[in-house]
C-alpha cells in the first residue's frame, strides 16, 4: 500500500453474552485497520443503553477510559471504530451515537457514507431540528425519530428507505440488535455464532475469528437482521433482486483483512489472483519480486507465482504504529511512512526488482519508497500495482483525495512511471481485476476506475460538506445516559 488514501469504519455487534462488551472490545480490535481515529461501544442491559466512545484506537480509548469496559458490562453491545468518512476527526463525531426519542433509546453505528445526507439535513434543519454533530451518520436518529415515520408497521425499514450511499448499520435499541445493509451490498457485514450460540454481526469475518465464532453467512444486501431473545431473524426493506448489487471491489484489492472472507471470497486469495493475473499482463526479466507491506504482500505473491521469479521480504513493516493513511493530517501520514517501512538491503542490492503494490493514489510516498529501494543499491526497479489507475473519488465512503490530487487522473502511465522514477511500470486491467472476481463482473463498483457510479452522486460533495460552521463544542470523549 502506498499510505495515501484513507479507510472507512468497522462495526461489530453481539446479543445475549455475558461477556458482550468484551467481546466487542476484541471484535472491534482485529477491525482496527479499518479506523483509527476513534473507538466506541454502546452496550445495554435489556432496558437501558450506556456508550462510552474516545479519539485513537481501541486500545487507546479503552485503556484511557479506566474501567470502562467494567462500567459497561452488559449483555447486548455494539461498537464501532472510526475513519472519518464525512464530517472530521473530532470526538463528538465518534459513535455509536445515542439518541432518546419518543420511542425510547437508540445507539447507532454506521460504515459507508450517505450520500443524501446533506439533503436531509438541510431539510430537518429546515424544521427546526438541531445537531450535535457534523457525521452523516447523526441524520438517521432524527428520521428514526420523525412521529411520522414512528407511525409506520416498521419504522426502521422505513427510514431505511429515505437513505442514498453505501452504508452498513447496527442500530442498538434495548432489547435488540438491528443490523442492516444498504440495497447495493457496497460494504461488507457478515452474521457469526459463537460457540455459546449466541449471534454477532461484524463488518468483516475476521472479526468473527478473533472471538472464535463461525461465519454463518453475509447480511444480504437491502436486508435487516435481527438478533434478540428469539435468535436471528430477517426481513428486507428492499425487495431482493430488484437493485443489482455494487460491491466495493477496492475492499478485496486494499482495504479488508487477508483472512476475511468478504462478498463470498477469501481476501489474501483474491489478492493472489489479481497478482497472477498482473504478472501475464506485465511481465518482466528480475531477479526478485518484493511486496509493500502489508496490503501489497498477497499480490506479490500471486504476481511470483505467475512469473517463476523468486518472492523475497525486501521492505519491513513496523507493526508498532499504525496504518498510516488513516492518520487524517497528511504531514504526519508521511512522518510515520519514513518510521514504518523498512528496506532490506540484502534482498534488493544489486538486483533487478519487481515491487508490488495494491494501488498508486497520489504517488508521492511511492516515489520516496521507489527512491529508498534505488538508495539501497537496487540495479532496477519495475513497480506493478495491482489494480488498475485510480482517477475518481469515492463517494461511497473511502475517503481518497479529491479528483485533481490522483496522479493518473493528471498523469499518463509514462509520466507516472517517470516521477517515481522506476524503469517500467504496469497496472493491472480493469478487465484483470473482475476477472479475479467469483461473483459476476457487473456486480461490483468499479467507479473510482471507471467513473461510472451505481449510485448517481453530486460530485461537489465532500467529507466536510455538513461543516458550514467551525464547532466550538468540545466533548469530554465520554457519553453516558
Ligand atoms: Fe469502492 Fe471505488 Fe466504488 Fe468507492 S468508488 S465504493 S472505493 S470501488
Amino acid at each position: 500500500m502506498v499510505f495515501d488514501k484513507k479507510e472507512e469504519c468497522g462495526l461489530f455487534g453481539i446479543y445475549g453474552a455475558s461477556d458482550a462488551v468484551q467481546q466487542t472490545f476484541f471484535g472491534l480490535y482485529s477491525l482496527q485497520h479499518r479506523g483509527q481515529e476513534s473507538a466506541g461501544i454502546a452496550s445495554s442491559d435489556g432496558e437501558n443503553i450506556q456508550c462510552y466512545t474516545g479519539m485513537g484506537s481501541v486500545g487507546r480509548v479503552f485503556r484511557s477510559g479506566g474501567s470502562a469496559l467494567e462500567q459497561l458490562a452488559n449483555p447486548i453491545a455494539i461498537g464501532h471504530v472510526r475513519y472519518s468518512t464525512s464530517g472530521s476527526s473530532k470526538p463528538i463525531n465518534s459513535q455509536p451515537f445515542i439518541t432518546e426519542y419518543s420511542q425510547g433509546q437508540v445507539a447507532v453505528a454506521h460504515n459507508g457514507n450517505l450520500i443524501n445526507a446533506p439533503l436531509l439535513r438541510a431539510e430537518y434543519e429546515a424544521y427546526g431540528h438541531i445537531f450535535k454533530s457534523t457525521s452523516d451518520t447523526e441524520i438517521i436518529s432524527h428520521l428514526l425519530a420523525k412521529p411520522t415515520h414512528v407511525s409506520k408497521s416498521d419504522p426502521l425499514a422505513h427510514v431505511l428507505n429515505h437513505l442514498q450511499g453505501a452504508y452498513c448499520l447496527l442500530f442498538m435499541f434495548p432489547d435488540r440488535i438491528e443490523a442492516a445493509r444498504d440495497p447495493y451490498g457496497i460494504r461488507p457485514l457478515c452474521i457469526g455464532k459463537t460457540a455459546e450460540g449466541h449471534y454477532c454481526v461484524a463488518s468483516e469475518s475476521c472479526a468473527l475469528d478473533a472471538i472464535g465464532a463461525e461465519f454463518v453467512r453475509e447480511v444480504e444486501p437491502g436486508e435487516i437482521v435481527t438478533l434478540n431473545q428469539d435468535g436471528v431473524s430477517s426481513r428486507f426493506f428492499v425487495k431482493p433482486g430488484t437493485v443489482k448489487p455494487a460491491h466495493c471491489i477496492f475492499e478485496h484489492v486494499y482495504f479488508s483483512k487477508q483472512n476475511s472472507n468478504i462478498f463470498g471470497q477469501n481476501v489474501h486469495e483474491f489478492r493472489k489472483r489479481l497478482g497472477r493475473q498482473l504478472a501475464k499482463e506485465h511481465p518482466v526479466d528480475a531477479d526478485v519480486v518484493i511486496a509493500i507491506p502489508d496490503s501489497g504482500s498477497s499480490s506479490a505473491l500471486g504476481y511470483a507465482q505467475g512469473s517463476g521469479i523468486p518472492f523475497d521480504m525486501g521492505m519491513v513493516r513496523s507493526h508498532y504504529i499504525g496504518r498510516t493513511f488513516i492518520s487524517p493530517d497528511q504531514k504526519m501520514r508521511e512522518l510515520q511512512v519514513r518510521l514504518k517501512l523498512a528496506i532490506i538491503p540484502e534482498i534488493v542490492k544489486d538486483k533487478r526488482v519487481v515491487v508490488v503494490d495494491d494501488s498508486i493514489v497520489r504517488g508521492t510516498t511511492t516515489r520516496s519508497k521507489m527512491l529508498a529501494l534505488r538508495q539501497a543499491g537496487a540495479k532496477e526497479i519495475h513497480m506493478r500495482a495491482s489494480c488498475a489507475p485510480i482517477r475518481f473519488p469515492c463517494f461511497y465512503g473511502v475517503d481518497f483525495p479529491t479528483k485533481e490530487e490522483l496522479i493518473a487522473n493528471n498523469k499518463t502511465i509514462e509520466q507516472i512511471r517517470d516521477f517515481i522514477e522506476v524503469e517500467s511500470l504496469g497496472y493491472l486491467s480493469l478487465d484483470g481485476m473482475l476477472g479475479c472476481v467469483d461473483r459476476p463482473k457487473d456486480n461490483y463498483c468499479t467507479a473510482c476506475w471507471s467513473g461510472e457510479y451505481p449510485i448517481p452522486v453530486d460530485v461537489r460533495l465532500n467529507k466536510f460538506t455538513m461543516e458550514r460552521h467551525q464547532m466550538t463544542l468540545f466533548d469530554n470523549t465520554v457519553t453516558e445516559l
